[in-house]
């Protein structure tokens, strides 16, 4: 077994930068064991005492239905920031990973050749058991990223089910890829996520795409006018870029810059990000709540029974609720 550190030796390491003992420690934030993740909040507490930077950083979401093309684009992407001098980190988000087995954003063979770029930083998503599990150790490892110098975090999850809008409570800007001619079915689906982007981007745009990418294009611009205004300020736009021909790709990273200068400049970045510590904290305490809650002996050995009446009938279940809680008066 690999020797345990230090906490000193895992913090100097994450604020010197060094990217072997951020990793070890990552692992120590994803670690089931006990003694593990007392060691990784202490880790966590004692980096976050120490770096002041996180302020600075700009946290990005990006979604997209498989097949959209998010890892050639945050390839592209990624490329085009440390060509200006930024440090990246790239975290996804993908609860498929824990049911299959398989993922489907993928192994870590994506993004082939910003995995090799010295400062580009590519981190997987975290096995876990809920997708509440994994958007925690998530949050955890982007605070330890950008204490580790990394002052660009893209946070990559597919566009399925509940994960982007636990993806949007940890990010400044969210950005969502879109095809051009999908469908309607597929654009139903996406309206909800439609209203958490800050801005749409059609990939694909290259060769004989080009033509229905600017009418779909044209399409979402006339859709999001529909949507309420933000109280930011802040109308997305929708944008065209191609992963092929690096075209658009400029132009997405100057949007994501202006709505990171419009938002500190009114004070909301800041608010925002409070906000979202508030809301992960109630998320955790829920969390813990739950977990404790079931793991009283108490309370495991009188679940069953109670749940074959409420199942058989015979037990109304708000019944079976104050019998195992007890009703609101005596707690
Ligand atoms: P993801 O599943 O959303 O990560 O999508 P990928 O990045 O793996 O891309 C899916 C497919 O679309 C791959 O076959 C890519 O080669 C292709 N693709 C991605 N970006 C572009 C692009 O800008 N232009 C064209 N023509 N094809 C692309």
């Amino acid at each position: 077994m690999r020797q345990r550190l230090s906490c000193d030796q895992y913090v100097n390491g994450i604020l010197a930068g060094d990217r072997l003992l951020l990793s070890r420690a990552i692992t120590l934030i994803e670690s089931r064991h006990p003694d593990d993740q007392l060691l990784a909040q202490d880790v966590l507490s004692t980096v976050l005492a120490k770096s002041s930077t996180n302020f600075n950083s700009t946290r990005v979401g990006i979604t997209g239905v498989p097949g959209v093309g998010k890892s050639s684009f945050i390839e592209i992407l990624g490329a085009h920031l440390t060509g200006l001098g930024h440090r990246l980190a790239v975290l996804t988000v993908d609860p498929t990973s824990q049911r299959s087995g398989g993922s489907l954003l993928g192994d870590k063979t994506r993004m082939e050749q910003l995995s090799m770029n010295p400062n580009a930083y590519i981190r997987p998503s975290p096995a876990g058991d809920s997708l509440g599990g994994v958007a925690h150790r998530t949050r955890e490892t982007l605070l330890l990223c950008e204490a580790a110098g990394f002052d660009v975090i893209l946070i990559e999850t597919v566009g399925v089910g509940q994960s982007e809008t636990v993806v949007h409570g940890m990010v400044d800007f969210f950005l969502l890829l879109m095809l051009a001619g999908a469908g309607d079915e597929l654009q139903g689906m996406k309206r909800g996520i439609m209203e958490l982007a800050d801005a749409l981007a059609i990939t694909k745009a290259d060769g004989d795409n080009i033509p229905s990418a600017n009418r779909a294009r044209v399409e979402y611009q006339n859709a999001l006018h529909l949507f309420p205004p933000t109280d930011t300020g802040w109308y997305p736009p929708v944008l065209t870029c191609s992963a092929t021909t690096g075209d658009g790709i400029d132009h997405i990273w100057q949007t994501i810059v202006e709505h990171q200068q419009l938002t500190r400049r009114s004070g909301y970045h800041t608010t925002h990000r409070h906000e979202q510590q508030l809301a992960w904290f109630r998320s955790l305490l829920r969390h813990e709540l739950d977990s404790r809650f079931f793991k009283q002996p108490a309370i495991r050995a009188k679940l069953e029974a109670i749940e074959k009446q409420v199942k058989a009938g015979t037990l109304f279940p708000v019944q079976a609720v104050q019998s195992l809680l007890g009703s609101p008066e005596e707690s």
